[in-house]
């Protein structure tokens, strides 16, 4: 289930967050927070607070922080569309219910972390890291953070921005990708190539086309590099096979379909690409075109195919 993200905010300002820890945590108001002792970490002096107006918590002692949803799935470590059933009932949302046509056209994005390069580790990192050793050896009862030492080290509660300092507590919605999206972000993609190719260009100009019908038309080229679309879409991976525009190899390695090719995206009859064809740069090269194949979104035998023909017929004298 996809739960949009404008579902999950309303969620969210309609759930308390000091009422949903207030039912776990015993929690005081100090000035413009609420503390209470951290339930994430063993602790004797409260350093863990949590902001009513910015609708999120953190633990000074431990780094825990969040909003509902991340507070719910961590303390019962129970799983985010779990979470988002019980907030959206208690807050009188209801969720989007599967629809079977949208589904079909959905697929799961993967997350692609960022490279980050490796960074000489801070003093906070390496405090953080023996803490974590100690919490870890749990036979070491005398650990407990010294409220003197943690008032010196920590930033004041009160004028702290919790959501400044650590993002990571919110929890986005896992979401999934959609074919039509992809099939859009593919063509833009194949146009933006198609200036550094002086050979499809050429191939172009021999037909006679103008700058003008190359947009109209939106043709575009595919490079010659064997899993080019794998590099510029590595979260769509699973949309990029159930399109068939990757091929995985008898030794189970994933290529594209189309490669050195000049590309014509192939439009539906409310002009949404659904495929696209790729016709060799020459005649030497078998096949002369590929189509790409039968999808969720592209049916060669029904009416989609007439109306690509249609077209392919006006378009015939440039092929
Ligand atoms: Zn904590």
């Amino acid at each position: 289930m996809a739960i949009p993200q404008h579902t999950i905010d309303q969620i969210l300002d309609r759930t308390d967050i000091v009422d949903l820890i207030g039912q776990r945590v015993k929690l005081k108001k100090t000035g413009r927070t609420y503390s209470g002792c951290c339930p994430f970490h063993q602790e004797k002096s409260p350093s863990f607070h949590v902001y009513r107006d910015k609708q999120y918590y953190h633990c000074f002692g431990c780094q825990a922080n969040g909003n509902a949803i991340r507070f719910l799935m961590d303390i019962d470590n129970r799983n985010f569309i779990d979470v988002m059933k019980e907030l959206s009932s208690q807050a009188g949302i209801e969720l989007p219910k599967d629809n079977q046509d949208n589904k079909k056209l959905s697929y799961k994005r993967e997350t692609v972390k960022p490279q980050v390069k490796p960074q000489a580790q801070t003093q906070e990192d390496k405090n953080t890291a023996s803490k974590t050793q100690e919490q870890n050896t749990e036979a070491t009862p005398s650990f407990e953070i010294d409220p003197f030492e943690a008032f010196s080290q920590y930033p004041d509660p009160e004028h702290f921005d919790p959501t400044q300092f650590d993002q990571t507590g919110f929890v986005q919605a896992p979401q999934d990708g959609n074919l039509y999206d992809l099939l859009e972000n593919i063509a833009q993609f194949y146009e933006r190539q198609l200036p550094h190719s002086k050979v499809a260009q050429n191939y172009f100009r021999h037909r006679g086309l103008s700058t003008e019908t190359i947009q109209y038309w939106r043709l575009g080229y595919a490079p010659e590099d064997w899993q080019h679309l794998e590099k510029a879409f590595p979260q769509d991976i699973e949309g990029l096979k159930l399109l068939g525009l990757i091929r995985t190899s008898d030794s189970g390695r994933d290529f594209d379909l189309l490669r050195d090719r000049v590309i014509f995206p192939i439009r539906d009859s409310k002009g949404r690409v659904v495929g696209f064809g790729g016709r060799a740069l020459n005649d030497e090269i078998k096949p002369k075109y590929i189509n790409s194949p039968d999808s969720e979104v592209f049916h060669k035998n029904q009416l989609l195919y007439g109306l690509y023909e249609g077209r392919k017929d006006r378009a015939q004298n440039w092929l």
